[in-house]
């Protein structure tokens, strides 16, 4: 029996998408083999790394000035890389609203003078600062913040008032809502967490911003090198750029991303009125910052958090234990989790209010 995995990455994938997966395993469009034991430089790989490229540019309608590179090393290497491909002047702006923002300012402090325009670490990340407040620098190349906080559960719903070239980490929100890519210089993504295996992660480039990495930029984080040879200048992620198209496709069919906001704000609100209208249950974030797609929660006590997860579990609803630094649990409700799931959580949430109020 499969159950609901609430897990925060890598995380639930469509069932359909697992489906046809397993069925195409063994001979993949009549090659007579898997598509992972094929040469990623053969015409049906070929095919598909170029299919999934090109649903992702329709699926988030990516202008054509943009350039889509399959890399690996995770969101994780863009914390390095971006500053390696973008840094002109040698300074840029860093948001911080949770711990992976402050891991990409971290790293980007090894390569520039960089400044936090912006962090609400004093309260424990619970809110993302005003956009109409937060000012930046002159003269820097970039500003980068994390659009969708997974641990804290909170996430953006303005942009960075700057002309400067905006850098976002999409880990954890691509593709769950609409956004307007062309306000964008970089977005990057792991897609262990709403489209496929880890392994592959995603990056879109503004054209204009490529062929200006350091010299010394390891070959492997350089767009522009990445771009050239349409991201295969080493062997990619084959079975995750596979997994994607497949996921890319349910997506398209299932009607694109604005369908797809459609359900996650349903998804979410149900959680989140529940929470709200609980005395038992609570969610710390500011109601206008909060996630779509990660949804942390309390009950009154730590032993009742325990309780709460041990018996979850042994209810087919999994991984709802929350990131260590927080606390408490956290539903992870990407696009892959079915509103049942959610309305199967609520249920066992009123049952275990009930049992220990
Ligand atoms: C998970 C996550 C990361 C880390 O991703 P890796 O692919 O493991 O390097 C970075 N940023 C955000 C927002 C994440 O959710």
């Amino acid at each position: 029996m499969r159950v609901f995995n609430f897990a925060a990455g890598p995380s639930t994938l469509p069932l359909p998408v697992l489906e046809k997966a397993q069925k195409e395993l063994l001979n993949f469009n009549n090659s007579g083999m898997s598509v992972i034991e094929m040469s990623h430089r053969g015409k049906v790989f070929m095919e598909v790394n170029s299919k999934a490229q090109a649903l992702l540019r329709e699926l988030m309608n990516i202008p054509e000035n943009y350039s889509i590179l399959f890399v690996q090393g995770g969101a994780t290497n863009q914390f390095s890389a971006v500053p390696l491909n973008l840094l002109q002047k040698g300074k840029a702006d860093y948001i911080l609203t949770g711990n992976f923002a402050q891991k990409a300012y971290e790293e980007g402090c090894k390569y520039g003078d960089m400044a936090i325009a912006a962090s609400s670490k004093e309260a424990n990340y619970t809110y993302i600062p005003n956009m109409d407040e937060v000012k930046f620098r002159n003269d820097i190349d970039y500003v980068h913040f994390t659009y969708n906080n997974t641990i804290f559960g909170s996430r953006f719903t303005s942009l960075p008032k700057t002309d400067a070239t905006l850098v976002s980490d999409l880990s954890s929100c691509i593709l769950s809502e609409e956004i307007d890519v062309s306000k964008f210089g970089v977005i990057y993504a792991g897609a262990q967490k709403n489209i496929a295996p880890a392994g592959l992660t995603i990056v879109i480039v503004r054209k204009d911003l490529l062929g200006k990495a350091h010299e010394k930029c390891p070959v492997m984080l350089n767009y522009a090198i990445q771009d050239k040879n349409d991201s295969m200048y080493n062997t990619p992620p084959c079975f995750p750029i596979y997994m994607s198209m497949l996921v890319f496709e349910w997506l398209k069919e299932l009607g694109g991303v604005k369908a797809m906001q459609k359900i996650n704000e349903e998804k979410a609100n149900m959680l989140y009125d529940f929470i709200d209208n609980s005395s038992f249950y609570k969610n710390n974030v500011n109601k206008k910052d909060r996630s779509l797609m990660n949804v942390p929660f309390l009950t009154p006590s730590d032993e009742l958090n325990d309780k709460f997860v041990k018996e979850a579990t042994a209810n087919g609803l999994v991984s709802l234990k929350g990131h260590r630094i927080v606390g408490g649990m956290r539903a992870s409700i990407y696009n892959a989790m079915p509103i049942e799931g959610v309305k199967a959580l609520i249920d066992f949430m009123k049952k275990f209010e009930l049992e220990n109020k």
